[in-house]
Formats: structure tokens, sequence, C-alpha cells
């Protein structure tokens, strides 16, 4: 299996972008997460008319991976036309599959940028198993 690179990891979330639904907010996200055995879960922006239901790319992305049976990731790359990084409820949905996750962030204008799960959200919440 070949190895996927930033940059198509980044090409794969702008592409889910396009897909996002976001008639609220007009901000269309973009995500793609990558397993540690090299398979690639996309996912989009889903928001709805009751605002709280919205549900953000990297979470749709998340969940696609963990539904299909995949739990063990090593990339989260995210695409918008502004440059974000994960919501807080989104760092700690990652937090609870892969605490040390690298997340790697592109927009419309600037570079790649490149931070770690833990030093986004340093005070996780964790249970015993
Ligand atoms: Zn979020």
């Amino acid at each position: 299996m070949s190895r996927i690179s930033d940059s198509e990891l980044l090409e794969m979330a702008r592409k889910a972008a396009l897909r996002a639904y976001a008639p609220y907010s007009g901000f269309l996200v973009g995500a793609a997460i990558l397993s540690r055995d090299g398979q690639v879960f996309t996912g989009c922006n889903v928001e709805n008319a009751s605002f709280s239901l919205t549900t953000c790319a990297e979470r749709v992305s998340l969940f696609k991976a963990v539904s299909e049976g995949v739990q063990e990731f090593a990339v989260l790359a995210l695409w918008a036309s502004e440059p974000t990084w994960p919501c807080g409820a989104c760092l700690q949905c990652l937090a609870e599959f892969a605490p040390d996750l690298r997340i790697i962030r592109l927009g419309e204008q600037g570079e790649m940028e490149e931070r770690n799960l833990s030093g986004l959200l340093p005070s996780a919440f964790y249970l015993e198993r």
C-alpha cells in the first residue's frame, strides 16, 4: 500500500469541503483522516436549522472511520477557505482514539500548518476503561 502524502490528504479534504452542507454559515470545511493502516475517511460539515445539531467535518470523518471498524489514526487533514483547527468538541472526540494525533491544515491562502492534538487540547477528558 502506498503511503499517502500530506498534500494528497489535504487535497482529499479540500474536495470533501465541496460537499459541505453549510447554508447558514457558508463556511465549508473538509476533513480527511488517515488511519494507521493507510485508509482515508473524508468528512464535511453538515449544518442544521437547529444549530446545535450541526456536526463538524472532523467528527463526520472520524465517525465514518469508527463505524467501518477503524480506530487507530495517524493524521487528520483539515481544509477550509479560512484555515481552522478543530473545535473543542472535535478535539475531545479525536482524543478518544488518537491522543497524539498529528493535525495539518490548509486554506485558500498560505502554507500548510501542523499541530499535535495534545498541544491543542492539553487536558482532554478520559475515563478509565
Ligand atoms: Zn468541531
